[in-house]
């Protein structure tokens, strides 16, 4: 059987998730529900279907095209519980009001979209990213995508919250070019409450940089989270113990505030102000005064 990966988006000309320019591959499923992540579609393995309502005219083709009768003739809602994620819905709209996001992609396919933009990676430094969701929760074929782009001399960075396991993270990252470590916090408690050991999280962490991995430790700051100034010392403490040379600080933003809508789910940060990147500046500073160089993500 061929290995084919479920994929939700596929990004071109991206200027985040690591060095010069590159293409991000988003694949599906997450063991951790963060409250405040702007990629809901990505956190379940199976399909999801997006409706946007001020996309829709009306038309009523995606009633007829649906063979469960999940959707409603009046509203054109779905109803949930009877979806089962085929898509017909959204290959009938003519407007995009429906999309299904994750599409199962063979490593050739992905391929051959990494490749047009070769010439761009070796110009800026840029590779190819994957994200998620945890990539990790599609090893087989992360890994194999990753060996394929290896073959082609393209550079790749992965993204991780190293919530899957650390034999497994290690494994990964001898595939790879750069990891990037998604620290979600250092509070056991906190931990707790994502279903995270934050103890075993700072043992993989540690064996990678042991084994000489490149990491960038990504820090998302999330008000009432994470965002304390005990959490930032915490922070800024771990990354001089770990003598870690590059941190990514990214603050909370809403871009995902619509998505949520379009699932039928609630956003748990609806009512979280958006962070400006200048509140992150002095700590910053107090990164780059410990040596740690450190950029701020849009
Ligand atoms: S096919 Fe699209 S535009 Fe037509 S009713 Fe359905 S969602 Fe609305
Ligand atoms: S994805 Fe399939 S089952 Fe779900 S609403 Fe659309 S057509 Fe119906």
């Amino acid at each position: 059987m061929t290995l084919t990966g479920n994929i939700f988006k596929i990004q071109r000309f991206s200027l985040h998730d690591g060095p010069g320019i590159r293409t991000t591959v988003f694949l599906k499923g997450c063991p951790l529900r963060c409250g405040w992540c702007c990629n809901p579609e990505s956190q379940r393995s199976g399909a999801d279907l997006f409706f946007y309502r001020r996309l829709c005219i009306g038309c009523g083709a995606c009633v007829a095209a649906c063979p469960e009768g999940a959707i409603n003739e009046t509203t054109f809602e779905i109803d949930r519980g009877r979806c089962i994620g085929c898509g017909a819905c959204a290959e009938s709209c003519l407007m995009g009001a429906k999309e299904l996001a994750g599409r199962h992609m063979t490593v050739d396919e992905v391929m051959a979209v990494a490749r047009r933009d070769a010439v761009f990676y070796k110009n800026s430094g840029g590779g190819v990213t994957l994200c998620g969701g945890e990539p990790m929760v599609q090893k087989d074929f992360a890994i194999a995508l990753l060996d394929a782009l290896r073959a082609e001399g393209i550079r790749s960075a992965m993204e991780s919250s190293a919530c899957a396991g650390r034999r497994d993270l290690l494994e990964i990252a001898g595939h790879c070019d750069l990891i990037l470590f998604d620290l979600k916090t250092l509070s056991e408690a906190k931990g707790k409450e994502l279903g995270i050991d934050v103890g075993g999280v700072l043992e993989t962490l540690s064996s990678l940089l042991d084994a000489g991995v490149q990491v960038v430790l990504r820090y998302a700051v999330i008000p009432g989270f994470n965002d304390s100034a005990e959490d930032r010392a915490a922070f800024l403490k771990t990354a001089k113990r770990l003598n870690i040379r590059n941190v990514n600080l990214l603050p909370f933003h809403r871009l995902g505030d619509g998505k949520y809508i379009a699932l039928g789910r609630k956003y748990a940060y609806a009512d979280v102000v958006t962070m400006q990147k200048s509140e992150l500046f002095g700590l910053r500073e107090q990164f780059e005064r410990e040596g740690v160089s450190t950029v701020i993500e849009a």
